[in-house]
């Protein structure tokens, strides 16, 4: 049972890793969907958007042709409205929520109308925004953002919208974080990645510097000296260890460096194994899965130490992995990985039972005591992701287990320094990490005005 790469073709490949979420075919299937909103006065789906987009607004204008301001109404609320619209959990937030469920129809495709408008928007690279000249009346204030992921990049978006300077250092040599290195590539593509942070920062003030890390290549103390202030966006990265005996087998991978694989080195040069276990029932680990399905993997097995009651995938991810042929195994937890040559051979779990509610409120796994075993040639862990703790310590930020901790007005305990996204709650959607850039950005215009005042 080999781990080899290059298992497909380069159509195979390109057909695999197609689009899911096909677009509009045309304008009029657009408008058609969009006059089929009620335009609610109260919007469930608004209020259920992290970053608060008006959404009966951007389907009235699109229903009435006007793209532009579309585009617009999305942009103001969210600047990665587009990439959003491929990747947001829509049936638990702005789709879950739309009246028409109560009526037991198909609620509003919102975000297929986002995308729509979005893409136009991009594609004919329509200026929305600008850097305004005159920040403030106080002279040009400079503001260095850590990480260009979703949360940086929404914070440099509205600082450089208010005429301050934006320095973004990111330690990879693309940016978009966590869309372009971390979402299954059938989601979004990676130059769809390029071009919507390309999009981003086009209308100035914005300056990306890449390879550049926290910690190795520049310090929190420089940067304080050089900046009117620093916002870090440096998202969580690390995979979470499982502990057990075997997990350094050779065949052993995190579901993160898997997936970054594929973004970043392309299909083909991404090994997969023939019987491919997957620990985790996240949507990195339904990523992984699906990936790894997609790569050529004969078998794909998915273990959740609880049930689908408990997952924090949504269903329709779910339902993605199961239409992909991989295999669901509830109240399994991994026990040890047996290996042979010192490469994985099978994997030993315990088979689990549901306790009392833990301290997330779902029911805890209890092991029974009893064992089962899979022949596998390949484990990809997903069992979540652990904040850059040494770095958040030796940055002397106060943290908790490796979260940077702020108070109200995102700021953290040394003065100047705000904070937000997954770094501070240790892991969410991107649309929540657009919206603490925007708390963030909003925090450091008033201490930056604040700070002149005295
Ligand atoms: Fe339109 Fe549905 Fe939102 Fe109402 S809840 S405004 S019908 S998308």
């Amino acid at each position: 049972m080999p781990i080899i790469n290059n298992r497909l073709t380069q159509e195979q490949y390109e057909a695999n890793f197609a689009d899911i979420h096909p677009p509009f075919e045309n304008k009029t299937a657009a408008q058609l969907e969009a006059s089929r909103c009620l335009f609610c006065y109260d919007a469930p789906c608004t209020k259920s958007c992290p970053t608060h987009i008006d959404v009966p607004k951007f389907i009235k204008q699109i229903a009435t042709e006007n793209i532009k301001g579309s585009a617009k109404t999305i942009f103001s609320s969210n600047i990665m409205g587009a990439g959003c619209s491929k990747v947001c959990p829509v049936e638990k937030l702005c789709e879950g929520s739309c009246v028409f469920n109560l009526l037991n129809e198909p609620p509003i495709p919102i975000a297929k109308l986002q995308r729509y408008s979005t893409e136009i928007a991009m594609k004919e690279n329509w200026k929305l925004f600008e850097h305004r000249k005159a920040p403030l009346g106080v002279g040009v204030k400079k503001v260095a953002v850590v990480g260009a992921g979703p949360a940086g990049l929404s914070c440099a978006h509205l600082l450089s919208r208010e005429g301050i300077d934006v320095t973004i250092y990111e330690k990879e040599s693309k940016g978009g974080g966590l869309m372009t290195y971390g979402i299954a590539a059938y989601k979004v593509t990676p130059q769809f990645c390029e071009d919507e942070v390309n999009y981003i920062i086009s209308l100035g003030g914005i300056e990306i510097k890449y390879n550049q890390e926290l910690g190795k290549d520049i310090s929190l103390a420089q940067l304080k000296k050089e900046y009117d202030a620093v916002y870090l966006g440096i998202g969580v990265g690390v995979a979470r260890q499982l502990d057990i005996p075997g997990e350094k087998l050779e065949g052993v991978v995190d579901a993160i460096k898997f997936i970054y694989d594929i973004r970043a080195n392309g299909y083909s040069s991404v090994p997969v194994g023939d019987k491919v276990a997957v620990i985790g029932m996240g949507m990195t680990a339904i990523d992984a899965a699906t990936q790894a399905k997609r790569l050529g993997a004969k078998e794909v097995t998915m273990l959740y130490r609880r049930t689908e009651a408990e997952m924090s995938c949504t269903k329709h991810e779910l339902d993605i992995a199961m239409l992909d042929g991989c295999e669901i195994i509830w109240l399994a937890a991994p026990k040890k990985i047996k290996g042979s040559a010192g490469k994985v051979k099978q994997l030993v779990c315990s088979k689990m039972k549901l306790g009392e509610p833990d301290a997330s409120g779902r029911r805890s796994p209890v092991d029974t005591g009893e064992t089962f075993s899979l022949d596998v040639d390949m484990v990809i862990k997903a069992a979540g992701q652990v904040p850059f703790e040494n770095l958040v310590k030796k940055s002397r930020l106060d943290n908790k287990n490796g979260k940077i901790v702020i108070n109200d007005n995102c700021a953290t305990n040394i003065k100047g320094v705000f904070a937000g996204g997954d770094a501070v709650n240790g892991g969410k959607e991107v649309v929540d990490a657009v919206q603490a850039g925007k708390d963030g950005a909003a925090a450091i215009l008033k201490y930056i005005t604040r700070k002149d005042a005295k």
